[in-house]
C-alpha cells in the first residue's frame, strides 16, 4: 500500500495510546498487536485495504479479511491480533485523509 510514513506514525501512535491507556491486560496485548501491525505495514507488501475490511496474507500463507473480527487463531480465542489492529490503523488514516467537515 501506498502509504505516507508520517501520517501513518501519527495515526500508530495515537492507536497505541488509546489502546494501551487502561493499562489492562488487554491493553498490554493490544500493544503488542499494534506494534506488529506497525512491522508489517511497513514492510509487508500483501497488505490491500478495500474501504471496508484489510485484506492481508499472514506469515502462515492464511488470507485474512480483518475488520472488526478476523478469522485468525488469535480473534477465535478472544486475543486481540494485529490483522484487526492493522486494519483499525489503516481505516482511521483513510478517514482522516477525508476533508474535516464532521468536527471529527
Ligand atoms: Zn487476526
Amino acid at each position: 500500500m501506498n502509504l505516507n510514513q508520517t501520517r501513518l506514525d501519527e495515526v500508530i501512535q495515537a492507536a497505541f495510546d488509546a489502546a494501551t491507556s487502561s493499562g489492562g491486560r488487554d491493553a498490554k496485548r493490544w500493544g503488542v498487536a499494534i506494534a506488529k501491525a506497525k512491522q508489517q505495514l511497513e514492510s509487508n507488501p500483501f497488505l490491500h485495504f478495500d474501504g471496508d475490511a484489510l485484506l492481508i496474507l499472514s506469515d502462515s500463507n492464511e488470507i485474512y479479511r480483518a475488520n472488526g473480527s478476523c478469522q485468525c487463531r488469535a480473534f477465535v480465542n478472544h486475543q486481540p491480533c494485529w490483522h484487526r489492529a492493522a486494519s483499525r490503523i489503516v481505516a482511521n488514516y483513510h478517514r482522516q485523509q477525508l476533508p474535516a467537515t464532521t468536527g471529527n
